[in-house]
Order: structure tokens, then sequence, then C-alpha cells
């Protein structure tokens, strides 16, 4: 795809949670020309923005204006210099995405519903296999709806599982695809400086790297939380965080669902999700994979 050199480019990534789409963005955001903005839903409900890194003392964020005439894309663009926005699960800025310079890009990003299940009860373990399956199968229907409205040519669809088994060949394409130049250094998202608005796991190689104590989340009911690193009581806002900190970012893909779920659980995802999860692509019949851990 070619844009106008001076032409702003949105990069919408859309999936569920864990299904890999913060550390896409990061990827993407990392390239020189390029900022990854994250969630930008969560700065309508909270009614600002709120940096993950620094919370309200962000020297980008401090800097938008939510209610301001100015396009947010455009503000954004002209705050950071890059012409290549990376925004996640976005909906309620689609209007803002219209005007006719800014162009938009859809990445549809799939995951086997049987890891969302594993990270839902790892993250959630009070909650029940069918809960987490039929609140998967909400997401994944309105993420459809959504995508199916998009022009098709402006609409690229990746499973997650493609994409992390050859990391260049794929990010190469999605680069292409939204008509940016692929560096082999975005893989390395983390030794960038990042000023991200949400949540997920891939954030944390990014607060290793840089020395960062404390993050900051919107919580469903709009509060604000800082969560020190270090504090392992927080283990529901920040997962796993011992086995994220021990992995290699550069390689790590989580196949641990394979060996968690039990066959119990397997059949109850299959019963209420099986089917959807096959549309994706999925197939039904688990190959237990004791390879990878
Ligand atoms: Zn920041």
């Amino acid at each position: 795809m070619n844009t106008a050199p001076n032409e702003i480019v949105v990069v919408h990534i859309v999936g569920s949670s864990y299904s890999g789409t913060t550390w896409l963005n990061l990827v993407l955001g990392s390239n020189p020309d390029a900022f990854s903005i994250g969630e930008m839903d969560h700065i309508a409900k909270l009614k600002r923005p709120l940096c993950v890194f620094e919370g309200d003392g962000c020297e980008v964020w401090s800097r938008f204006k939510l209610k301001s005439s100015e396009n947010p894309f455009e503000q954004l663009a002209r705050i950071t210099g890059k012409r290549y926005l990376i925004v996640n699960n976005s909906r309620r800025f689609l209007k803002a995405m219209r005007p006719p310079h800014i162009t938009v890009r859809t990445i549809g990003l799939w995951r086997d519903g049987r890891a969302i299940l594993a990270s839902g009860l790892r993250k959630r373990p009070y909650q029940s296999v069918a809960y987490i399956s039929k609140s998967w199968k909400r997401t994944i229907r309105k993420k459809r709806r959504h995508l199916d409205r998009q022009p098709a040519d402006s609409v690229k669809y990746m499973h997650y599982e493609t994409l992390v088994s050859d990391r260049p060949r794929y990010v190469r394409e999605i680069c292409e695809f939204a008509g940016m130049a692929y560096d082999e250094s975005m893989l390395e998202y983390w030794l960038q400086q990042h000023h991200f608005i949400g949540g997920g796991t891939a954030l944390q190689a990014v607060a290793h790297q840089h020395g960062v104590k404390s993050m900051w989340y919107r919580t469903h009911e709009n509060e604000v939380v800082e969560a020190p690193l270090a504090d392992t009581k927080k283990e529901s806002i920040l997962p796993s965080r011992e086995f994220y900190l021990k992995s290699d970012p550069k390689t790590f893909v989580d196949k641990r669902w394979m060996q968690e779920l039990t066959d119990e659980q397997l059949s109850q995802f299959d019963r209420v999700a099986g089917r959807l999860n096959e549309s994706l692509g999925y197939p039904p019949v688990l190959q237990r994979d004791s390879s990878v851990g």
C-alpha cells in the first residue's frame, strides 16, 4: 500500500484479551515512524488518557486534549511527530478515523479460544469455564461484526499462533499491508520507550527494561490503580509476572494452556464455543503438545 508521506495511517488491531494485541501493537509502534497508542477507548471511559508507565505525568499524553476541535489522531501525529498510529480495540474512536486524509488499516487478530480460556482461569480462577467461554464467544462475535463492516481490502486477518511461529516474516507482512517499512529492531520492542494506554502482559518487558517501578491501570469501575511491579499481591492486575519475566520476549510463545486445561474443561469449552473456535480455524481435537512449555 502506498500513502502520501504526510498522510496519517491508523493501524487498528482488533482482537480479544490475551490474543497478543498489546504485543503486536508495541512491535508495530517500535517502527521509527510509528507511535503505540494502545486502547483509545480507555481515554473515553476515563475521560482522560492514562499512560501505563507514567500515569498522569506522561510527557506525551499530558499534551493531549480530549475535548479539542482538532482530530485526536491529528493531535497525536503532531505531538509525537509520527504518522503511523497504532491502536487496539478502539471502537469509540472510529468516527475520528473517518476523515479522508486518515487511512485506516485494520488487523483482525485471532487466537485459539482455549488459550484465552486458560489465561482467563489463571487470572480469575473463581470464574467458571462456561462463563469465560461464553464471554469470549460474545467478544469474538462483536469483533467479527465490526470487521465484516470494514472494506475488505482494508482488513488483514492473522492468527496469533501463525504470527509468533515466524515473527520476522509475518510482522514484515503486516508492515507491507500498512505501508510501513519493516525493520528487524521492531521485534525488540522493549528497547524503545512507549507511552501505552491500557493493559497487556507484553508491557512488562518494557517496564523491566526501563526500570519502571509501578504501572497505572484503569479498573472496570473506571478507577485508577497504581500497581508497584514488585507487589505480588497485585497478581490479578499483573498476571503470572514471574513467568513472563523468566521468558525471552523475542521468542516467547505461551502454550501453557495445552497442559493446563483438563479434558473436562476442554469439553466444557467445546460445548459452548467449539463451533465458533473451529470457524476461526482451530481444530476441535486437541493434540497436546508436550514439546513446548
Ligand atoms: Zn508516558
